[in-house]
């Protein structure tokens, strides 16, 4: 079953790492190299079993190709996934063992911090290899955490789905609902309310959802009430495959923007969002602020002028596949995979 799901969705490679004196059991699959090593953050979850944490992982890794090509970097996709659980905390020790896993693959693979895992932990696995990213640099230098550059384009996403699905360049007043204000939900819902958006949370952590309360005067609903609030845009910043034919019909929201991954449960979702006439920006593409940081830290010259300059085009992207979409009656997810197969494909023809 693992090597028909690998194969099915495209990976080159599929590798699984367990080291008993520190307990790590972690998978990493390689889904493209095609426009360059593959990057991708590690996280670290409670996966009900190991075939979650497989589904998981593949699903991610397939991601972080569209996501790369899509955001112009030189890099291909992949992801690591670290099943928690075992029988130590996550510590030092923990993350070189992950960090010696990332060698072994010799740079094929890079990685950094998704959810779960902090600088830290990123911290203890450049103790190991050089091939690891999301840290910070000296002075100007691009990197560091990912999290509020990946808030910074998806603010500029949903300002661009605003533009086009409501017609106006202002969040003044607009009411958005936010599905999880951990690092990248808290730091967009600072720029929604700065930006004079009435701000609705939702989170399972309780001492999350008082912090954003007393900070933006966000009004709090109970997690299983979020996604059908009545708000002009909903910007789930939790996990994955919120959106299915369970909750779509339920949705109040006109535009759908936010940062968390695979939102949508299966493609069909992006149609059935389409029926609705629901605006949504491809996960992908709108979350790419984060990568984007990664990429240029992991380049060493870089500075965080570069960064901004990268991420201030996510929405003209987004904006493009809003345009396209609406021209070919097509849903917006459809067409950016096909925009991001090109890309791939166009570099594998090139035998990079
Ligand atoms: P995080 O762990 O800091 O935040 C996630 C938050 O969601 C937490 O506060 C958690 O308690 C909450 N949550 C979990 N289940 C929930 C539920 N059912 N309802 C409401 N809240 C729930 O992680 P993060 O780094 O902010 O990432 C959030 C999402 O964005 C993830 O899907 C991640 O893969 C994606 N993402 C993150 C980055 C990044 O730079 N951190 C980049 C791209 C994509």
């Amino acid at each position: 079953m693992f090597f028909e799901n690998a194969a099915n969705l495209g990976h080159e490679s599929v590798h699984h790492f367990q080291d008993t004196a520190s307990g790590l059991r972690a998978i990493i699959a390689i889904h493209s190299t095609a426009l360059g090593p593959a990057a991708g953050g590690c996280r670290m979850w409670h996966y009900a079993s190991e075939a979650e944490a497989m589904t998981d992982v593949l699903r991610l890794s397939r991601g972080m190709t569209y996501k790369n090509a899509m955001a112009g970097l030189p890099l291909g996709g992949g992801k690591a996934v670290v099943l928690a659980g075992g029988r130590r905390a996550p510590d030092a020790e923990l993350f070189r063992a992950f960090g010696r896993c990332v060698d072994a693959l010799g740079g094929r693979y890079i990685t950094a911090e998704d959810v779960g895992v902090s600088v830290d932990n990123m911290r203890a696995v450049e103790q190991v290899t050089p091939f690891v990213a999301g840290l910070p640099g000296p002075g100007n230098s691009a990197g560091g955490d990912p999290s509020p550059w990946t808030a910074d384009g998806v603010f500029l996403g949903i300002l661009a789905a605003v533009e086009h699905r409501l017609g106006t360049k202002s969040l003044e007043d607009m009411k958005i609902a936010v599905q999880g204000v951990g690092k990248v939900g808290y730091d967009l819902c600072r720029q929604l309310h700065e930006a004079g958006a009435r701000l609705i949370v939702s989170d399972v952590s309780a001492d999350n959802v008082l912090r954003a309360q007393q900070a933006f005067g966000a009004r709090a609903v109970a997690p299983e009430e979020i996604l059908y609030q009545d708000v002009e845009v909903l910007a789930p910043c939790a996990m994955g495959a919120v959106l299915d034919a369970q909750s779509i019909p339920r949705i109040k929201a006109a535009v759908i923007a936010g940062c968390a991954n695979n939102q949508l449960a299966t493609a069909d979702d992006g149609s059935r969002l389409a029926e609705r006439n629901i605006l949504y920006a491809p996960d992908y593409v709108i979350n790419g602020g984060g990568i984007i940081s990664v990429a240029l830290e992991y380049m060493r010259d870089k500075t965080i002028d570069d960064t901004r300059e990268q991420i201030a085009r996510i929405p003209a992207r987004l904006t493009e596949i809003f345009e396209t979409a609406a021209a070919q009656n097509k849903p917006t997810n459809v067409v950016a995979d096909l925009m991001a197969e090109r890309l791939v494909a166009a570099a594998e023809a090139h035998g990079h």
